[in-house]
């Protein structure tokens, strides 16, 4: 199914519900390719803005789906509303909790050494039968990659979740897209310390009022730099209509 596609600053957003977003990955499984799904926020867009690399990245992706309230409330203001917000880290949730029943098999990069083995671990207990078909860690170096590299083309995963933050993870998979052996790709950020146990999502009433960032912010004080992305992204979504 074609859905259609919003533009904010640039980027080309689907008009997908979470659910909507789980449909097309199944039909992207379908496919004899291997295919990006990517998942910004405002500060992704923003960083988009002065990083055409990045901003080329989103755009040639198969899926783009937003992951931030900012991003959803913009879309609203330009009169083009996205239906709700596909956190990544929700979209992986469905995943795997569906790969169990279905077969599919998943391929975990990134995070610390300790951290991807605990996750894989955790993401096992929780979804009894899921296959994790291998998994490494998100600190290697040139000659490494290329064993990575072999370990996940040889594991043939349905799916490749990188952890290595944004927008680190989507240039990576992107520079390594055609010789990557995987149907479905997707960076998810810090999910992986998130299954660990290492850090926690928000409460649920934090993510229902869209206050998630909030939250981060109070927990990971240090994130305050990244996230002056978010203001300068309000005040160029009000002053410069697209
Ligand atoms: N990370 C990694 N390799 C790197 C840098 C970071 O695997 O070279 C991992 C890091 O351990 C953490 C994640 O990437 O698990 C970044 O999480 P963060 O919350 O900063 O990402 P975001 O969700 O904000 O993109």
């Amino acid at each position: 199914m074609h859905h259609q596609k919003i533009k904010i600053m640039g980027v080309s957003f689907d008009k997908v519900t979470l659910d909507q977003a789980y449909e097309k990955v199944l039909e992207f499984l379908g496919e004899d390719k291997t295919h990006i799904v990517v998942t910004p926020n405002s500060e992704i867009v923003m960083a988009a803005q002065d990083d055409k690399e990045l901003l080329g990245i989103l755009n040639e992706a198969d899926m783009v789906v937003a992951d931030g309230i900012g991003v959803v409330l913009a879309s609203r203001f330009y009169g083009k509303p996205l239906p709700e917000r596909v956190a990544g880290f929700d979209l992986m949730t469905k995943i795997l909790e569906k790969a169990p029943e279905k077969g599919h098999t998943i391929f975990l990069l990134g995070g610390k050494p300790g951290i991807v083995l605990k996750a894989a671990e955790k993401m096992k207990n929780k979804y009894p039968g899921l296959k994790i078909a291998g998994f490494h860690h998100g600190y290697f170096d040139a000659l490494e990659e290329k064993n990575i590299l072999k370990e996940i083309n040889s594991a043939e995963p349905d799916f490749l979740f990188v952890a290595m933050g944004a927008p680190k993870q989507e240039k990576w998979i992107y520079s390594n897209k055609d010789i990557i052996n995987a149907r479905v790709c997707m960076g998810v950020g810090g999910s992986l310390d998130v299954y660990a146990g290492i850090t926690k999502r928000a409460p649920a009433v934090f993510r229902k009022l869209g206050l998630e960032w909030f939250y981060r912010l109070i927990k990971e004080p240090r994130r305050i730099r990244r996230m002056m992305a978010l203001p300068r992204f309000a005040v160029r979504v009000l002053f410069f209509k697209e």
